[in-house]
């Protein structure tokens, strides 16, 4: 179906071998850069993926480690690149344009942008058997995840949320599951504020135990404490290969 090359696979504290979740979707002929956190030139070299010809991008929500990076990826394509699709929600398109203007990068040499609204369409992008979809998920207003499909394969990347099964059913039948994995159940305590925005390791193990044909890759994970990844892993351990733990810039062929 496709191939996706994580850019970035930490929450909004990098550590020293993660920085903030990104990655690129490529399907054919068609890339797309999936959030915008910063260094993000950088990371696409490192990936060889050739930033001057990268049109189309998604933006989550507006947390800063999803988006910082937009204002970067338009300074470096002047003159390379003469669009660049932004597919995203009203509240993202409002903070892009001011910054464009803030940094004065809304003239002719830039690439010109052009905003999707993906609550508007849906799918919001169709093209060569390829669709992308949004989902609301449950983190703030506004937010939504993506889900992909082509031909009867398909993956759902949740971006930042809580956890919520009736958003991942709305997805349908999955392969793969990109998932928010902030932390271990230890450091979600009932009650505390992090229940609300972000999902636990175990919540993901138990929900997935009965769904043999999806696999999960946990993303955005918050390493702030040590053994932080040991206990993640340690709780996800019962999906065996079905979960698939990447590094940086690690490439999974769907
Ligand atoms: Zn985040
Ligand atoms: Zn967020």
């Amino acid at each position: 179906m496709a191939k996706i090359i994580f850019l970035g696979t930490a929450s909004s504290i990098p550590t020293k071998d993660r920085d903030n979740t990104a990655f690129v979707f490529i399907h054919k002929s068609q890339t797309f850069l999936i959030d915008c956190p910063g260094a993000i030139v950088h990371k696409l070299l490192k990936a060889n993926v050739d930033f001057k010809k990268l049109q189309n991008v998604v933006i989550t929500h507006e947390h800063p480690d999803h988006i910082y990076g937009i204002i970067s990826l338009i300074h470096t394509q002047a003159g390379l690149n003469d669009r660049l699709n932004i597919f995203t929600n009203n509240r993202c398109k409002k903070i892009v344009e001011s910054l464009r203007a803030l940094f004065n990068l809304d003239r002719d040499k830039f690439p010109q942008i052009h905003y999707i609204d993906v609550f508007k369409k849906n799918p919001f992008y169709s093209k060569d058997g390829l669709r992308l979809s949004s989902i609301e998920n449950k983190h703030m207003q506004g937010s939504f995840g993506v889900k992909f499909s082509s031909g009867k394969k398909s993956l759902f990347y949740t971006s930042d949320t809580s956890f919520s099964a009736s958003m991942i059913e709305k997805a349908g039948k999955l392969n793969y599951l990109i998932h928010d994995c902030t932390g271990p159940s230890s450091s979600f305590s009932p009650g505390s504020k992090i229940n609300l925005m972000h999902t636990d390791s175990k919540t993901l193990s138990e929900y997935l135990k009965d769904k043999p044909d999806t696999k999960l890759i946990p993303v955005h994970f918050l390493l702030l404490k040590k053994g932080e990844e040991k206990r993640i892993r340690a709780e996800l351990k019962p999906l065996g290969k079905r979960c698939v733990f990447v590094k940086d810039f690690e490439v999974v062929r769907l």
